[in-house]
């Protein structure tokens, strides 16, 4: 039977929970255990698909289909665990499924309340994704600060699981923040204390206390938040901040926490190490033989996490290329109207990422051309592929008012329009491609050559097309077709005949680099952006 790890937060949010639980788990592997990983959201939402960037950040698309937490892609990129749909509980899916249990009779006769009813619901969707996974260790994230209203019945649950199970099957992970006060020059414990103390009303009572800090903790500190905050000296674990998240297994190996771990859980392991990931990650992300200049045309480039993958695949191409990817972020609205040199100059790679509605699309078409007529590395994702798709066939094949339906629906030129199966579709929530499937990559082309195979699967999130229509009359201009679904023929991938590497696609590559495996679309971008105005 799976033990496990509850992973709460306190003080503030983003203190980088996911990144400590996903760290969590590439430890426990290194030491022969095998994990999997939860996100608990205490949102309504069912799924965060149809949240806008600047509410959630990036969607993360997993190989089943799900709409997820972008956490979920830190867990697949530190870990080798298998990460589905039920590996994100919101509390609109908990709520969704019992008031469906209720209406069908399942509690016949009963008052149906959140204890035990909503709380039952949250274990037994934890414990699901343990036994059907037959993992060592189950490591449950829970989202949101503690105090907050919303996460109450999560934190309930998590305090049950604990007293049904006993301490050596669970064990609680607090991470909360020591902030360092100039002025005192001093570092405080007291919001960490409240946040225990929050905790402890509620019934739980963390084991280990994860300290994001600036500074290292000195001896003193660490006894007093031990005293206070009743936990063990040596459980007061320091997370002070790196330069680089994948250094985060490193910092909580040094300080013994995965000793720590298993001692409290009472599992014993093997004692391999993290060699392999110090020696490939590390190395070369701290020291890294050369830059790359590589410019991403988006229109949530102010938030860092709307496109998280991205960035964090683009780090990875530069890993296996053993370069530093300066990512120079430009908003395709301030490229419009002519002034697109004072972004794009010196760029050695341009990258349009995914996204949805008009707002933006006009520079994002601009940014292709100029990666196109300048000879610029050029990769596009989703609808990254979509806009080289409408400027190829607007500046090559003179068809002016080129337009995917998405942004001009009575455009006389529908090169990228809705699948016929996306036409009767009335309800917004989980009805896009959605998830993992087959490409059949080309012979001869650069896509090959970075793949090495034939048959690959890749995630999609996308409702709109490439139109078949004009397969030919592109084709016969210079766009090569790469890649194809040839179950349904639908175009997967583009590239451009005379270019030294224009790659663009329908589905999302990044969701499947890891920083010691580089997606190929990435590892071979990087590489022909280093070869750029050399
Ligand atoms: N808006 C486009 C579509 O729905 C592209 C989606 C995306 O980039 N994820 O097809």
């Amino acid at each position: 039977m799976s033990k496990f790890i509850f992973i709460t937060g306190g003080v503030v949010s983003s203190l980088g929970k996911g990144i400590a639980a996903a760290s969590i788990g590439r430890l426990l592997e290194a030491r022969g255990l095998k994990t999997t990983l939860i996100k608990c959201d205490p949102y309504l939402n069912v799924d965060p698909g149809t949240m806008n960037p600047y509410q959630h950040g990036e969607v993360y698309v997993t190989e089943d289909g799900a709409e997820t937490d972008l956490d979920l892609g830190h867990y697949e990129r530190f870990t080798n665990a298998q990460v589905t749909k039920d590996s994100n509980i919101t509390t609109g899916k908990i709520y969704y499924s019992v008031i469906n249990k209720e209406r069908r009779g399942d509690y016949l006769g009963k008052t149906v309340q959140i204890i035990p009813h909503i709380t039952d619901e949250i274990k037994s969707s934890i414990k699901k994704v343990a036994r059907e996974r037959d993992v060592d260790v189950t490591i449950v994230e829970i989202g949101g600060t503690v105090g907050d209203i919303e996460s109450l019945p999560f934190l309930e649950a998590i305090r049950q699981m604990r007293w049904e199970l006993g301490e050596s099957y669970a064990i609680n992970i607090h991470v909360t923040l020591l902030p360092y006060i100039k002025s005192a020059g001093e570092q405080k414990t007291k919001p960490t204390q409240h946040s225990v103390g929050r905790l402890r009303e509620i019934g739980i009572i963390p084991d280990i206390l994860l300290c994001r800090t600036e500074r290292p903790i000195v001896k003193e500190q660490r006894e007093k938040i031990a005293l206070f905050c009743n936990v063990d000296t040596g459980s007061v674990i320091e997370a002070v901040d790196v330069k680089y998240i994948y250094e985060v297994p490193l910092l909580f190996k040094k300080e013994g926490l995965d000793d720590l771990i298993l001692k409290k859980l009472n599992l014993k392991s093997e004692d391999k190490d993290l060699e392999e990931w110090t020696n490939f990650v590390i190395k070369r992300i701290r020291n890294p033989g050369r830059d790359v200049k590589i410019s991403v045309v988006g229109k949530y480039i102010s938030l860092p996490d709307a496109y998280k993958s991205i960035y964090e695949a683009l780090v990875h191409g530069g890993i296996a290329n053993d370069a530093r990817v300066i990512i120079n972020r430009v908003d395709s609205e301030e490229i419009e109207n002519g002034r697109i040199e004072k972004y794009l100059k010196g760029s050695q790679g341009i990258l349009i990422p995914g996204g949805f509605g008009s707002r933006g699309i006009e520079g994002k078409i601009d940014a292709a051309r100029y990666a196109r007529e300048h000879n610029i590395p050029f990769l596009g994702i989703c609808l990254g592929m979509q806009i080289a798709t409408i400027e190829f066939t607007r500046n090559v094949c003179a068809l002016k008012k080129a337009n995917s339906t998405e942004f001009d629906k009575d455009t006389p030129n529908p090169v990228i329009s809705l699948l016929e199966e996306q036409k009767d579709i009335k309800q917004m929530g989980a009805t896009m491609r959605l998830g993992a499937y087959p490409c059949k990559v080309v012979k001869n082309s650069k896509s090959f050559q970075a793949y090495k195979k034939e048959n690959v699967v890749e995630r999609h999130r996308h409702r709109y097309e490439f139109n078949n229509r004009y397969r030919k009359s592109l084709e016969k201009k210079g766009l090569i077709f790469s890649g194809i679904n040839t179950q349904d023929d639908l175009v997967e991938i583009i590239e451009l005949k005379n270019h030294p590497w224009f790659v663009a696609c329908q589905f999302h590559p990044e969701f499947k680099s890891k920083p010691d495996r580089a997606h190929p679309f990435f590892r071979n971008f990087i590489a022909a952006s280093l070869e750029h105005n050399r």
